[in-house]
């Protein structure tokens, strides 16, 4: 099995095998042994499908302290469902972790239900641009302490307009943490982004 060559942890490799997953895709292969060994700032062109989430998601969750209950982590997605179904797939992964807990913030649910479920502890916030903002300008979350921040679909959200949101939750983030961007294609936008909020980021492309 070849996840056993990533250098991951034990539960992690527990999880996969309760998945089924037999061997990494590509974007897992390339990115995950880096992101491990690393800390780095990484671009990773990959489409959707191809296993991207798990390729940030077991290397966010064996960097992560589950015994520390603050926000460690946040990804950022273009929508409500992907937001969803990222923090299902981190759960899965991590359902092995004492402790690790993840939180979905995305608008047309409760806001006050999801800063409950952040103030009971969540390491990893996997959040929409809007609601995420939303929240910062109530005060209802603290991301001053973040260690990794995940740009998933960039191109998505730059294309719905989220550049604004994006860059004002990144004000909110401590310029030392590391930032993993993850898009489909590399429209200028993307780039700038790059540019601006990331330094000398790895670059991957499957
Ligand atoms: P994603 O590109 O992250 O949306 O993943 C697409 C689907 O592939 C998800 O349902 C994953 O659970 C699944 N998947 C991810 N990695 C693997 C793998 N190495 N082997 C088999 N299935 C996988």
């Amino acid at each position: 099995n070849k996840f056993e060559q990533l250098g991951l942890n034990p539960s992690i490799l527990k999880a996969v095998e309760d998945m089924g997953f037999e061997s990494p895709s590509e974007v897992q292969e390339k990115a995950i042994p880096v992101l491990l060994k690393e800390d780095t700032d990484m671009v990773a062109l990959a489409q959707t499908g191809t296993g991207k989430t798990a390729a940030f998601g077991f290397p966010l969750i064996q960097k992560i302290n589950a015994n520390n209950k603050h926000t460690q982590a946040l990804i950022l997605s273009p929508t409500r469902e992907l937001c969803l179904q990222i923090t299902h797939e981190i759960k899965n992964y991590s359902k092995h972790e004492q402790g690790l807990h993840a939180v979905a913030v995305y608008g047309g649910a409760s806001i006050t239900d999801q800063a409950r479920q952040i103030e009971r502890g969540a390491q990893i916030i996997v959040a929409t641009p809007g609601r995420m903002q939303d929240m910062i300008n109530r005060k209802l979350v603290n991301i001053s302490k973040i260690e990794y921040c995940v740009l998933d679909e960039a191109d998505e959200m730059l294309n719905m307009g989220f550049f604004e949101d994006i860059k004002n939750i990144l004000s909110h983030t401590p310029k030392e943490k590391h930032t993993w961007l993850f898009s489909a294609t590399m429209p200028k936008e993307v780039a700038t982004i790059a540019k601006k909020f990331m330094r000398t980021p790895i670059e991957i492309t499957v």
